[in-house]
């Protein structure tokens, strides 16, 4: 299984390439390298999602929807669902299945963590998603968040700075069964220019600035959730939205604490 996931290496090298001969526009840099470790089989019709067998952590995961989110005002029933069927556990193998699913982030390896669940729930809820819509996420992490997208939307990209985490979660996402992801390992600052634009873009690693690339790849009508902050591990969570014109209009949301998003720029 593993000969088409490095398919990729051969698009990027091409790309490397090209930016030598041509200068890349204003935000469309292709430095970047971009390794392939899962590929979203593109699909006319609304993606299939994985049947997940019945477990013994459905009553967890309503608790979890109810005392979490529900009770904070969220009530996107998109979101809510998608909340309710993807196993959160299976995303944090290194704590036991009920800690999963408590009010706090998890650790997931090399020193990064999934989100509290209200946190995924209120990033995935702001970008107002539709059926139909592509969405660039910058941090696979454990692919949860991405899983959490893949329920709603047609189409995921997800970008991974760190090798084995970008591994484990496209080797994950297609053992329960996610056939419209696309996990990439590289550096997120960048996006993904040859997959542009997207409907929507989420950043779940703290930034100190917006990148430029991203906000270049989101389409006119689309929105950015990304946590921004000077501080090292105290970040505003904004809201960007990218009108017809292309002019961006900011909201903060609410104060957060992520991982900070590395990376050469
Ligand atoms: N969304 C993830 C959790 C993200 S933790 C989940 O659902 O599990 C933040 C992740 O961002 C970490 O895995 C970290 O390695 C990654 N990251 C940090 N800087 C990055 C960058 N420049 N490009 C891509 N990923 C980055």
């Amino acid at each position: 299984m593993l000969t088409p996931r490095f398919r990729g290496l051969v698009g990027c090298w091409a790309m490397v390439g090209l930016s030598l001969a041509i200068p890349p526009a204003l935000g469309q840099e292709t430095e970047a390298e971009r390794r392939v470790l899962l590929e979203a089989t593109p699909s006319e019709a609304a993606p299939s999602r994985p049947a997940f067998a019945p477990d013994a952590w459905a009553g967890a995961r309503e608790a979890m929807v109810r005392d979490h989110i529900v009770a904070r005002g969220l009530d996107d029933p998109a979101v809510l669902a998608a909340m309710r069927r993807v196993p959160r556990h299976r995303f944090a193998p290194e704590v036991a299945p009920r800690r999963a699913y408590r009010d706090e982030p998890q650790p997931i390896g090399h020193g990064q963590t999934i989100s509290q669940p209200y946190i995924v729930a209120l990033m995935t809820a702001r970008l107002g998603l539709e059926p139909d819509d592509r969405v660039l996420e910058v941090g696979t992490g454990s692919g949860y968040q991405a899983a959490i997208l893949a329920e709603i939307v047609r189409e995921v990209v997800t970008l991974e700075i760190i090798p084995a985490l970008a591994v484990q979660a496209a080797e994950r996402l297609e053992a329960l069964g996610y056939t419209n992801v696309t996990v990439l390992e590289g550096d997120g600052y960048y996006g993904d220019p040859a997959r542009a634009p997207f409907d929507a873009v989420i950043v779940t690693a703290g930034a100190r600035h917006v990148p430029p690339p991203l906000v270049a790849q989101l389409r006119p009508g689309g929105r950015m959730v990304i946590p921004v902050g000077q501080m090292l591990w105290v970040q505003n969570l904004l809201l960007l939205e990218k009108a017809a014109d292309g002019e961006i209009r900011t909201r903060n949301l609410a104060s957060v604490r992520f991982v900070p998003l590395t990376g050469g720029h």
